[in-house]
């Protein structure tokens, strides 16, 4: 028992234990509890947005330049840190080592992105809209932001938060995922040791009590999420009607179209890494892929074929592509979906609860389902986990009409040889991020990241410049300077 770590709060630039209720953290490639992370009550809660509150005037009145030093410091910092974060995310996510160091790396673009800050916060200047009058525009912090993220990437989804709110000058409270928490302190950590004053971030650890009273609480001005897509509404829909400001980001059913002039290596190749890596907890994993035409038989042969190379294992070990899930009834839950889809007319080609496994953690093998088809659960919920099905269709129009139906619209892609078809998809796809022979189109940290549709609640995008509009008020100053050598000068300016 003395291995268990004790996992707390970060408020006002340091750790801080628990007060109340706690739940397990698990290592899930051995299912063995490997800590306890404390519950915030409200009064913990209270405690963050006290300390919050406290940093904020002199965080606002920070120099940009200031600012800047610390994002450049913080990628330092990370950078070369970045295997310890990247095995922390492991011990407690389960995804590969090398997953889990792309993940920070992925992270690491916003830090990069916002070290510009100078630039991203620039107003606008117009001189002499009418005879002596010019109007200029800045961007103002909004306040007290909370970010509250999902498991699946305890570095990466933070660090698109955070570091933004932070660079616009606003003071944050992040509640992390309670499966693995311990990424968001060492985050925390990392930014105290790169020059942030205390109380600028705070980490609230936490499960529905402690968001329930960030959603509700007053000085809390703005609220970023991202999870699944009932959390997501709900979040959405209590914190606007709580007056605040919020870009909620839920879940997803990424399709990947293979036309019949694909490079069918490829594209098999892209398949099997975009549906597998991460154990398919990814929200732009490819779990439904669309097969035009003639492709599907020589396609599943090759995806199927490649699955059996697939090594799962603990993501600790290097031989490893793939790890476990994050917890025992996500597996149960995934396996559940496997079994359900024959009754349902579909035909199970690779069936991961085949597989066996020596290690008692929350393993499960990669699946395949063929000839899945919209009205069965299989099509019609998020998995979230190594499962992919195949629709069979006969041609494009019927690709981009089966993807336009569908009630998610985070990302999508298409494979082929076609640069007409390419922009025809691009055209008609109602998806926010669409990928031409890139099966996971995750933009680059200087265009935002965000679905459309059940994939995303409010109209802001993560990190980029969106995230910049998200995290700024926009104040418009007109100024007229009269000239004191006149007594009386008509400007001809409106004055209401
Ligand atoms: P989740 O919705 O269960 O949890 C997300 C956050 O919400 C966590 O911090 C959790 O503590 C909190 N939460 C959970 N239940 C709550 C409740 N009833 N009331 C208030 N707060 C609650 O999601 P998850 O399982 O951690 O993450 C996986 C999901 O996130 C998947 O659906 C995935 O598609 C989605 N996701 C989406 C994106 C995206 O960009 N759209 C990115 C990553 C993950």
């Amino acid at each position: 028992m003395s291995d268990i770590k004790q996992i707390g709060h970060w408020i006002n630039g340091g750790e801080v234990a628990g007060t109340g209720r706690e739940q397990d953290v698990f290592n899930p490639a051995t299912g063995e509890v490997s800590g306890r992370v404390a519950l915030a009550s409200v009064s913990d809660l209270e405690q963050a947005v006290d300390a919050a509150r406290a940093a904020l005037p002199a965080w606002r009145a920070t120099g940009l330049t200031k600012r800047a030093a610390v994002m450049f410091k913080l990628r330092e910092i990370v950078t070369a840190k970045s295997d310890e974060l990247a095995r922390i995310i492991t011990a407690e996510h389960g995804k590969v080592v090398s997953d889990a160091a792309g993940e920070v790396v992925r992270g690491l673009e916003n830090v990069e992105y916002c070290a510009g800050l100078m630039h991203h916060l620039k107003g606008e200047f117009s001189e002499q809209v009418s005879s002596g009058v010019d109007v200029h525009s800045v961007r103002q912090p909004v306040g007290i932001v909370a970010c509250i993220t999902p498991f699946n990437f305890p570095a990466m989804v933070p660090l698109w938060m955070v570091t933004t709110a932070i660079a616009c000058g606003n003071t944050v409270i992040l509640k992390p995922s309670e499966r693995d928490p311990s990424a968001a302190l060492w985050i925390a950590q990392a930014f105290k040791d790169a020059g942030l004053p205390d109380g600028v971030l705070n980490v609230v650890n936490g499960d529905k009590e402690a968001v329930d009273g960030i959603l509700d609480h007053d000085d809390i001005k703005a609220v970023s999420f991202v999870g699944s897509t009932p959390i997501a509404q709900y979040i959405y829909e209590r914190a606007s009607k709580n007056g605040k400001r919020v870009q909620a980001l839920g879940g997803a059913k990424n399709h990947m179209v293979v036309m019949p002039d694909a490079d069918l290596d490829a594209a098999a190749d892209a398949a099997v890494s975009a549906a597998y890596g991460s154990a398919g907890e990814r929200c732009m994993a490819v779990s439904v892929l669309v097969a035009v035409g003639e492709v599907a038989d020589p396609l599943v042969d090759k995806i199927a074929e490649r699955m059996g190379k697939l090594v799962i294992g603990d993501g600790f070990d290097e031989r490893s592509e793939m790890g476990p899930l994050i917890t025992r009834e996500a597996r149960d839950r995934v396996a559940s979906y496997v079994a359900g889809a024959t009754d349902e007319g579909a035909r199970v080609v690779v069936d991961g609860r085949e597989k066996h496994f020596d290690e008692s953690g929350f393993f499960i093998g990669t699946s395949l389902v063929d000839h899945v088809k919209p009205g069965m659960k299989v099509y019609d919920e998020e998995i979230f986990g190594p499962v992919l099905s195949v629709v069979r269709v006969e041609t494009f129009e019927d690709a981009v009409e089966l993807i336009n139906a569908n009630q998610f619209a985070n990302g999508v892609a298409i494979f082929t040889r076609d640069g007409k078809s390419a922009r025809e998809f691009e055209f008609a796809i109602e998806v926010g991020m669409v990928g031409v022979n890139v099966p996971i189109p995750v933009p680059v940290g200087s265009f935002s990241f965000g679905g459309w549709k059940k994939s995303l609640f409010g109209d802001t995008h993560m990190y980029g410049a969106e995230a910049f509009n998200f995290y700024t008020r926009r104040k418009v100053v007109t100024t007229r300077w009269p000239d004191p050598t006149q007594s009386q000068v008509d400007l001809g300016f409106p004055t209401n």
